[in-house]
């Protein structure tokens, strides 16, 4: 059989696209290979569980307007397909007199973005949302929530009634006139287009298709620490650090989870593998192409002092806790209890700067997602429309007409 769209990789983007293709297309034979043999086996299944409220992003930036429409549209699918997720706001502090103006600055930025509801507080109301925590200032942000990512990715695609192959790794691309044909572990499927949603593999799948992308997909592992159950309860809802200023992450945060757990974390270190969990993971290809890339090593020079703490957080549990308890001082070493971990596809330039949004490149017959970082879990819905939209006017398909080619 050959299928009308085949969609490669099943973490939450490549699921929200064969959802959406299916609200455009709702005729269409639709295709979803998946090299794990369960959805979300990556950063959709590894994350923090936060649906974001938009509030970091640049002002007009992709991330800035899906974050805060797929934020809203998750929300409305979460509560019609009764997934278990609370909209229970967070806190983000600034712990010191120094971290003011980047505050104050932030906070602004929320109102360009169009963040409902944010409110800047002062030290003396810090306690009303969260008893334990202590700062100088803080902003609450009312939108944000919590989520199981991975019920959201495994009810897209049951609703996509797209066909599901697990255990399918894409090896080979062969383009014909009239579309694919995909080797994925010794079986051949064909697709007139492709969506290429593939996250830490990204910037492969798209060389296997004959591109030459800018960027190079470079792994950061992100540790967490969940909190004993019997101090649970100093953490009400979420409590965030200012971001730090030019290292691509959000700081070691205090998240509750939708389960009921707190968990701690992440740092960012860089990590020796792609899709290995634990503290010494090793590939060897995978830290060859790292390191074989001036980009990786440009991106070092630049943050060598980031990089050294951040080592340092990884494999010392006390200063990993001394970060977490700059925001909840009652937090003792003892209540921290090593958990899981995630690792972050960072896309970088040659340069050595990391790629700051969306990213996406569309060609005859298929299109790539090659850099979905978070807040992509959080946007994925709206990440969707603008993906499938691009690819419908590349490909001159039009949504009410049945696909040529096919
Ligand atoms: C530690 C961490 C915390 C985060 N916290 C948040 C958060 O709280 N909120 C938020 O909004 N975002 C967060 N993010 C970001 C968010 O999780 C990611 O941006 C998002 O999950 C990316 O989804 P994806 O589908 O692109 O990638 P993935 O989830 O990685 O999915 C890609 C899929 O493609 C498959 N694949 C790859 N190559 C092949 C191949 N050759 N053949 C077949 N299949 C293939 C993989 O197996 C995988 O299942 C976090 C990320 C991390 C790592």
């Amino acid at each position: 059989m050959k299928y009308e769209i085949g969609v490669i990789g099943a973490g939450i983007v490549g699921a929200a696209v064969a959802y959406r293709l299916r609200t455009v297309l709702p005729e269409a034979t639709l295709l979803v290979l998946e090299k794990e043999s369960e959805p979300a086996a990556h950063q959709s299944g590894r994350n923090s569980g936060v649906i974001h409220s938009g509030i970091y992003y640049k002002p007009g930036s992709l991330k800035a307007l899906l974050c805060s429409r797929g934020r809203e549209l998750l929300y409305e699918f979460a509560a019609r397909e009764g997934i278990p997720h609370e909209r229970c706001g967070k806190l983000i502090l600034a712990v010191e007199l120094s971290e003011l103006p980047r505050l104050h600055a932030l906070y602004e930025r929320g109102i360009q973005n169009g963040i409902p509801g944010i409110r800047l507080l002062s030290p003396a109301e810090i306690p009303q949302y969260e008893p334990e925590a202590r700062g100088v200032g803080a902003i609450h942000v009312p939108v944000t929530g919590i989520i199981d990512y991975r019920a959201v990715v495994q009810r897209l695609l049951q609703k996509s009634q797209a066909d599901i192959r697990y255990n399918a790794l894409v090896e080979r691309l062969i383009s014909t006139e009239s579309g694919y044909e995909i080797h994925a572990s010794g079986s051949i499927y064909r697709a007139s287009y492709c969506i290429f949603c593939t996250g830490l593999q990204a910037d492969r799948l798209a060389r296997l298709d004959g591109l030459h992308p800018p960027l190079r997909i470079v792994p950061f592992r992100g540790d967490y620490y969940e909190l004993r159950p019997e101090a649970r309860w100093k953490v009400r809802h979420l409590i965030y650090p200012l971001p730090h200023p030019t290292y691509p992450v959000l700081g070691v945060h205090l998240t509750r989870m939708i389960d009921g757990g707190v968990e701690a974390g992440p740092n960012a270190v860089f990590a020796w593998a792609r899709e290995i969990y634990t503290r010494h993971g090793f590939s060897i290809r995978d830290t060859i192409e790292a390191l074989s890339f001036s980009g990786t090593w440009r991106f070092f020079f630049r943050h060598w002092r980031e990089g050294l703490e951040e080592y340092r957080r990884a494999f010392s549990r006390r200063a990993f806790w001394r970060s977490v308890q700059r925001l909840v001082p009652s937090l003792e070493m003892e209540d921290l209890v090593p958990a899981r971990s995630g690792i972050r596809a960072l896309a970088l330039t040659k340069g050595g700067s990391f790629w700051d949004d969306f990213y996406f490149v569309a060609k005859e017959r298929s299109l790539h997602v090659l850099n979905a970082p978070s807040p992509a879990a959080t946007a994925a819905l709206a990440l969707a429309e603008v993906i499938v939209q691009k690819a419908l006017q590349t490909w001159k398909l039009s949504s009410s007409v049945p696909i040529a080619g096919s």
